[in-house]
């Protein structure tokens, strides 16, 4: 099997029937793209940013970041890269930015919420990101967004930074994407609205299922409950997958659940455009596309989505539909 992927590095991810999707890595710092190369992927479908607060001992300076952004631009070669602005908080903290003790940190002041308080730290990160537009194929994406009001305030921010810029005389790309992050189940539930102002949605199933499951993912007590399949969850991804393409954009998965052998066919068969895993989730994954027709994967999503009540049916019709490959 191991041979097998190697033939696959350079090989187009498309199924049986010749559908093709995007299958990105995701990474932590500029040298993880080293890992995205090898393993074949077609772009960066989660650059986590915070690692380059949470590696430092102050807040990392314009410069420093633009370094770090333009690497990873330059090294993709024009493939994309979407840049996830800083999601510090909750299970993230910062030494030098004294956070409050919540009692929910994972419900509490993080992500978003921080850089629309903190303005001039989100403003010098899109600064850095905008300057290193011009060095490849640049998307950007706000974490937790919960209302429509945050993605409109996050992307006057950005769009005031960018009209900065260009009156400086700093050239910017024309061409970037500015989307969301789905995590949290009032975006998902409303993705109908959303995807008339943004460019694309990215879907956190980390975060979606411990919200949409009230099943804190770093509970072991709990984690039975931590349940990709379910149903509700398969129900929640559709609806957002769908409402994207309504309006003409595309939506993409950047949560563990992209990579899930498991999960691939039913997001296969409900239309995702982008999956986002781990660089070593990659090629394994383009090799059980390889081998999935997307209407027999349409059948079976319908199923898991219409007909199953629990997670074990989900995966047992899944297990059912492989057999056959
Ligand atoms: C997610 O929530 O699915 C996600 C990709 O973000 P993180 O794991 O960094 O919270
Ligand atoms: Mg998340």
């Amino acid at each position: 099997l191991k041979a097998e992927w190697a033939t696959l590095v350079d090989a187009p991810t498309e199924t049986k029937d010749g559908q093709t999707f995007e299958l990105a890595a995701n990474i932590g710092t500029p040298k993880d793209v080293e890992g995205v190369i090898a393993n074949g992927a077609e772009g960066v479908g989660l650059y986590r940013t915070e690692f380059l607060y949470m590696d430092s001992t102050d807040f990392p300076t314009e410069d420093e970041q633009f370094e770090s952004y333009k690497a990873v631009l330059e090294a993709m070669e024009g493939k994309p890269v979407v840049v996830r602005t800083m999601d510090i908080g909750g299970d993230k903290e910062l030494p030098y930015l004294a956070l409050p003790e919540e009692m929910n940190p994972f419900l509490g002041y993080r992500a978003i919420r921080i850089s629309l308080e903190q303005t001039d730290m989100f403003k010098t990160q899109l600064r850095a990101l905008l300057r290193a537009s011009v060095h490849g194929l640049l998307r950007i994406m706000f974490p937790m967004i919960a209302t429509i009001q945050e993605f409109r305030d996050a992307k006057a921010i950005y769009e005031e930074v960018k009209a900065e810029l260009i009156a400086e005389g700093v050239e910017v790309a024309d061409n970037i994407e500015v989307g969301i992050m789905v995590e949290i189940p009032a975006a998902a539930v409303l993705a109908d609205q959303f995807a008339k102002e943004v460019d694309f949605f990215s879907i956190g199933t980390n975060d979606l299922i411990q919200y949409s499951m009230a099943a804190d993912r770093m509970n072991e007590r709990v984690s039975y409950l931590y349940q990709p399949y379910n149903p509700s969850i398969l129900r929640l991804i559709k609806h957002v997958i769908d409402a994207a393409h309504k309006e003409g954009k595309w939506a993409g998965m950047c949560g563990e659940m992209a990579g899930d052998q498991t999960a691939v066919p039913l997001l296969v068969g409900m239309g995702l455009d982008e999956f986002s895993m781990s660089a070593s989730s990659v090629l394994k994954t383009r090799s059980l596309m390889r081998r999935l027709d997307t209407a027999d994967m349409q059948t079976l999503a319908d199923k898991a989505l219409n007909e199953a009540t629990t997670a074990e049916e989900v995966v047992a019709l899944v297990d059912e539909a492989l057999s056959k490959i």
